[in-house]
């Protein structure tokens, strides 16, 4: 793993190339591979827990294959590939084959060059403990370039935690509060309180707020990269982390945030929010996508723009607000 100084070596940022007929900048500062809620099962097409969409378990890893050839022959090669959580899905861990499954996609991934991150979902929770998460690949390395922050939604859930700890006991009388249901993955009375959501515990909350201050002060720009939304317009409330209210708060009283990345919404969602000027974007699940079609995407920053090129079912975007001079430097991954 590279250090933090030999990451900045390699961050080599090409000068911008002044064109005459178009004020947008022609050649990104870099760009980087998104793909969202893979998967995989060795198990035959099933359906959603509603039953309203179908989920295609083996042919996901063949999206993914899509996506990685079609990143390694891109023209720009991305710099890393972002991967948005629930890599596996948790029928792996009912059939005893989690780390078969885990080894089947990691082996995809391995011929391309650049590095991959991972984010941690609920179903990487289904299938493994926090502790053996915490030693395996899906531990990622920190990103070059802008600050990429990979934000743990599962902090305050009953997922990943021991039902001794009093971890597990605080979210569960909290999860209790919100949803009286027998079954925990029902909704409740505040629909996003579901045994198979989470929430960012205080620690975190406080790591993120002095990261941000400082990324402020550097005028730096940041991505927040999360497996759960936190904004309700970018994905149905089912799905926004439990204190989602408590992020977005501190997204807008700072000014460095241009980006916040998440899955787990299957359909996907975009909301730009004009307040802040942060773009939430909710990536299309490879999951729910069809074996005909595809979902992943590349993202091309520039110094006034960041622009992701869909492919499939994923639209293109182009983010634009909010981006002011750029200093390349330090880069931070939570490991909480
Ligand atoms: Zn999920």
């Amino acid at each position: 793993m590279d250090d933090i100084k030999t990451i900045l070596q390699k961050l080599t940022v090409p000068k911008p190339t002044p064109t005459m007929d178009d004020d947008l900048q022609q050649t990104p500062l870099f760009t980087f591979g998104v793909i969202a809620d893979i998967q995989y099962a060795d198990i035959d097409d099933g359906y959603n827990y509603q039953r309203t969409q179908r989920r295609y378990y083996r042919s996901s890893l063949r999206l993914l294959r899509n996506a990685l050839e079609n990143w390694s022959e891109a023209a720009v090669k991305p710099g890393f590939i972002l991967q948005l959580g629930d890599i596996i899905d948790g029928f792996n861990s009912r059939h005893g084959a989690s780390e078969q499954a885990l080894d089947t996609v990691l082996r995809e991934f391995s011929p391309i060059s650049a590095e991959v991150h991972h984010v941690w979902g609920n179903h990487e929770l289904y299938n493994f403990s926090r502790s053996w998460l915490l030693r395996s690949k899906l531990n990622s390395a920190p990103f070059p370039g802008h600050i990429f922050v990979l934000l743990d939604a599962y902090d305050v859930s009953v997922l990943g935690r021991d039902e001794s700890t009093e971890q597990h006991r605080e979210a569960m009388t909290l999860l209790r509060h919100y949803n009286t249901n027998e079954n925990l993955n029902s909704e409740g009375l505040r629909e996003r309180f579901t045994m198979f959501n989470g929430g960012f515990g205080k620690d975190q909350l406080a790591w993120l707020d002095s990261l941000l201050s400082s990324a402020d002060k550097k005028q730096e720009r940041v991505t927040i990269v999360c497996h759960l939304p936190v904004h309700p317009k970018s994905a149905e409330t089912t799905c926004l982390a439990w204190n989602f209210d408590k992020v977005l708060a501190m997204i807008r009283s700072h000014s460095c945030v241009v980006c916040f990345l998440a899955g787990h919404e299957h359909k996907g969602g975009y909301h730009l929010d004009t307040d802040t000027g942060v773009h939430h974007l909710t990536l299309e699940a490879v999951i729910e996508t069809p074996p005909d079609s595809n979902a992943f995407g590349m993202v091309f920053v520039y110094d006034d723009r960041m622009e992701l090129k869909g492919s499939g079912r994923m639209p293109d975007r182009v983010q634009r607000a909010k981006f002011h001079a750029l200093h390349c430097s330090l880069i931070a991954a939570a490991g909480f």
